[in-house]
């Protein structure tokens, strides 16, 4: 692997932070120190801003398809040091190498390329008004957009967020998690080696409460795209009301996962471990709720804790490796502390539950897979754990399997597993989620908007979506035959 980049990245130039300060990253499989990271403060974010304000007439005023390309280039450069950048952000977030690589790197790939190929497709429109005028409507860029990253999917998030903030022709300023910043900070070195302009990505490094709250409340920012907690998409709004700034909010999940008794329950078994499992189930989509119909439940967690007992835990690095540690010592714990949580409240630990006894895992951040079976109104099935901890309950009809499934605050994803299609349709109308599965669970691509309602935010990601939320529709009208108008016409 080549050098780790560590610094901040400001106007097209890696910079210490202006007072000298820096935060230690660590790799969660055994809290080993990988680096330290310079830590952005309000001058260094202010820096950043300036330096995307700079850049943004000559980003916006180049041709689109020219911003494209650099994108389209970027995607390349991304694919043909896929393996590099799988290990760096293994050992930064625990994801273990094999996800890393097949998923995070080539997702992010993906997107970049989608967006690249979205610049200069993003059209406007004529509309048909009064005799003797045009009036079109242009999509133009909002300026400097803010973009808040957390530790969870840090590579494919910064493209999630980038892709479309760049197609569109804004300049940005990115606080990534200070968690895990490093491969954000080799996506800035390759764009800076392609020629993506001076200023146009900006990255700073920093804790949110100083950082990320200066960026939210900076009024030459346009927009903020968070990714984050509900409590934290809060302080965002509140933040952002100085300027009125635009917000999208991309929050927590705890999404549904619903087993009929006609599912092919082979698949709904694979593709429920795989809705919670993946990651360690740090995502907002993770499926940790499992609402399973009485009749089948029995054979199905029979074999769901089979599995998920059976799951490799081991070092992000080791290829065989299924499952690797949380991303932080401090969210391990928060996870942990929902075992008593849960047992409080009378809930049974059917697998899991505790830190693996493998004595190779004990500095790390480890938890087994975490099966539970819960009521739908205690908190384990109410709040997001943000672990390998899926909750488990049981339902006799269709009605209550969506009653169930809509009595969180959030809606972010939700899935099903039935071979009806009419009940598939149905359920799919009528669950609360800007997200719906059916017979799978998890699945993204950088054409379908990806969001929430409710608690778990607005606005979307991805596909004309995403280009619609980083754009103002501008109305030109244009007297055509260059009419003198009656009012006060002498
Ligand atoms: P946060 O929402 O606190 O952090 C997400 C990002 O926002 C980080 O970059 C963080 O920086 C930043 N941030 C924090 N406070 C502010 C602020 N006042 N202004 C601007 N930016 C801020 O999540 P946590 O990391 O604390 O995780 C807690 C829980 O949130 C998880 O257990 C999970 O339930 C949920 N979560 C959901 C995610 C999702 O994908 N929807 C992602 C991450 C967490 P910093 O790291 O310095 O705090």
């Amino acid at each position: 692997m080549s050098a780790i980049q560590n610094k901040l990245f400001i106007g097209g130039k890696f910079v210490d932070a202006k007072d000298g300060a820096t935060i230690a990253v660590h790799n969660p499989h055994d809290n080993s120190l990988i680096t330290h990271v310079a830590e952005a403060k309000a001058a260094d974010v202010d820096a950043a801003v300036d330096a995307a304000e700079r850049a943004f007439p000559l980003w916006s005023g180049m041709a689109a398809a020219e911003r494209g390309k650099l994108l389209l280039k970027l995607a390349d450069r991304i694919e043909a040091e896929a393996d590099a950048l799988a290990q760096l952000e293994a050992i930064d977030t625990g994801h273990p190498i094999r996800d890393a690589k097949n998923i995070d790197v080539l997702r992010t790939a993906a997107c970049y390329r989608y967006f690249g190929g979205m610049a200069d497709k993003f059209q406007g429109s004529v509309i048909p008004v009064d005799a003797g005028f045009i009036n079109y409507v242009q999509r133009a860029p909002i300026g400097v957009v803010g973009q808040i990253v957390p530790w969870n999917f840090p590579l494919m998030f910064t493209s999630w967020k980038l892709g479309p903030a760049l197609a569109a022709g804004n300049t940005v300023v990115m606080k990534p998690s200070e968690i895990t910043p490093l491969s954000t900070l080799r996506i800035a070195e390759l764009m800076a080696e392609i020629g993506f302009p001076e200023g146009v990505v900006n990255i700073v490094i920093g804790y949110g409460h100083t950082a990320g709250q200066h960026l939210a409340e900076h009024p030459k920012v346009g927009k903020i795209s968070f990714t984050g907690s509900t409590e934290t998409g809060r302080r965002i709004v509140e933040a952002s009301k100085g300027n009125l700034k635009r917000v999208q909010l991309e929050l927590g999940g705890k999404g549904a996962n619903i087993v009929f008794d006609d599912a092919n329950l082979i698949a709904a078994v694979n593709g429920s471990a795989w809705a919670i499992f993946h990651n360690q189930g740090q995502a907002c989509i993770a499926g940790s709720r499992l609402i399973i119909h009485e009749k089948v439940a029995d054979e199905f967690l029979e074999r769901f804790v089979k599995l998920a007992s059976s799951i490799r835990l081991g070092n992000p690095l080791d290829p065989e490796t299924e499952m690797g540690p949380l991303t932080s010592t401090l969210h391990r714990d928060r996870v942990l502390s929902y075992v008593d949580i849960a047992q409080q409240q009378g809930a049974t630990i059917l697998t899991g539950g505790k830190a693996p006894s493998n004595p190779d895992l004990s500095k790390g951040c480890y938890i087994e897979p975490t099966v539970v079976r819960a009521k739908p109104t205690d908190r384990v099935s109410q709040e997001e754990v943000f672990g390998p901890f899926v909750s488990v309950t049981t339902f006799k009809d269709d009605a209550e399997a969506l009653q169930i499934a809509n009595m969180t605050e959030y809606g972010l994803g939700g899935g099903l597993w039935t071979r009806d299609l009419s009940r598939a349709h149905k359920m799919a109308r009528e669950i609360r989620a800007g997200m719906v599965w059916v017979n799978s669970y998890k699945r993204v691509n950088p054409g379908s908007p990806f969001g929430g309602v409710g608690q778990s935010g607005y606005g979307r990601e991805m596909g004309f979506e995403a280009m619609h939320d980083y754009t103002e529709a501008k109305s030109v009208w244009v007297n055509v035959d260059a009419q003198i108008l009656p009012h006060f016409k002498r």
